[in-house]
């Protein structure tokens, strides 16, 4: 058997990881701006984080939802004071895409309506609900069409209200930051028009914080710089460090009923002890604080450089864009070149998605790398 060709490699295999930095079986050691996609929030193999996830398997890896795992009502308590919402319950599950469909089954479910409202160059994943709700056509088969789903354009007001004063959708479904579409952020008018008029049309309003949310952007969940209050939260990415793990925040107007939502084995005991190994690590080592920092260094640093041409995004979640050279071509020169992993974008824009502990020498050390890249085009 071979594998289903789907993705696009890179011809390197990591093999070992330590922090911000990742090793080949030879032990060429790489710079990881990527975070295997915003995954990794604590960093490579923390030992606290190793012992955790050890231990427990060591324990007891698995046993099913039908009984009482204590380790989901402390990570319940944990996230619910490290994010802001105490009052909120928790439904776990396995991946992003999964705590999407769960949420806009939620909405559904609560509203009795059957549509939802996203918006233009959305990522919401890539089961049924989610990549219906996500605004690329390439990625959704003719299965997955469905007249449940519609858009309007992002940071358009007049389009979102008319949409919305249909009272047809059970939800409208945003991003804390669009990631997948190159770090674009909803205006701050229109992230609070919305939040308003959602709560005035009965619709519920779902965060998409998968790759926004868990510390990255300097705030717990990227909608906190906007001050709103969403009906529903969507997790995943870096809740357990590369741990599959979704989570749904649920406000506590929501009623649960017995059996509405399901899973084998989301919220199991290996993720909750590698989320809950998350958590502990981030709160002692200040990293949504980290984030905060050395995001606004990186920024501001890579706004003063000559040959960027923009910089878009909050704390650790950046996407640039280079003169004279494409993203996918520059993120190879840095990979081959310069031993340092970055994220993409399309074609022109290149993604930094570091562990939230990266440090200001590592942000420097790729500062640097990246002027002397720039550097060599001017003498191509
Ligand atoms: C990655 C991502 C998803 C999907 O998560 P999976 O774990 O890959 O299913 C959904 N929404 C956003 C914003 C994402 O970045």
């Amino acid at each position: 058997m071979t594998l289903f060709d789907v993705y696009s490699l890179y011809d390197i295999e990591p093999v070992r990881g330590s922090g911000s930095h990742v090793y080949t079986a030879d032990g060429t050691e790489y710079l990881d701006l990527y975070g295997g996609h915003a995954v990794i929030s604590i960093g490579h193999a923390h030992p606290e984080y190793v012992k955790r996830v050890s231990d427990q398997v060591g324990k007891l890896g698995f046993y099913s939802n039908s009984v009482v795992n204590s380790l989901q009502e402390q990570l319940a308590d944990r996230l619910g004071m490290a994010s802001g919402y105490p009052e909120y319950t928790l439904f776990l599950c396995n991946s992003g895409a999964e705590a999407n469909e769960n949420a806009m089954k939620l909405a559904s479910f609560a509203t009795g309506r059957k549509k939802i409202l996203a918006f233009g160059k959305a990522f919401h994943g890539r089961t049924f609900g989610a990549v219906a709700a996500t605004d690329n056509p390439r990625i959704r088969a003719p299965f997955n069409e469905t007249d449940h789903v519609d858009f309007t354009p992002l940071n358009d007001i007049p389009a979102m209200r008319e949409a919305l004063a249909s009272r047809e959708y059970a939800a409208a479904i945003i991003e804390g930051i669009q990631g997948v579409s190159g770090i674009h952020e909803p205006t701050s008018e229109f992230i609070k028009a919305l939040a308003s008029e959602t709560g005035k049309t009965g619709t519920l309003l779902i965060l998409d914080e998968i790759q926004s949310g868990y510390g990255r952007t300097g705030q717990f969940f990227a909608h906190q710089h906007y001050a709103i209050i969403p009906d529903i939260i969507t997790c995943a990415k870096g809740i357990a460090n590369g741990f599959p793990m979704g989570a749904v925040l649920i406000a506590p107007e929501i009623e649960a009923k017995k059996g509405m939502l399901g899973t084998t084995f989301g919220g199991n005991h290996l993720a909750c002890a590698a989320a809950l190994a998350v958590l502990d690590v981030m709160e002692r080592e200040k990293l949504v604080e980290n984030a905060a920092q050395v995001g606004e260094y990186l920024i501001e640093k890579l706004r003063a450089m000559p040959g960027i041409k923009e910089v878009r995004g909050r704390g650790l979640m950046i996407g640039f864009e280079a003169e004279g050279i494409s993203g996918s071509e520059l993120r190879r020169r840095l990979l081959f070149g310069r031993r340092i992993f970055t994220g993409g974008a399309g074609e022109s824009t290149v993604r930094l998605l570091p562990a939230l502990s990266l440090t200001r020498e590592q942000a420097d050390e790729f500062l640097a790398a990246l002027e002397a890249e720039l550097k060599t085009l001017e003498t191509e």
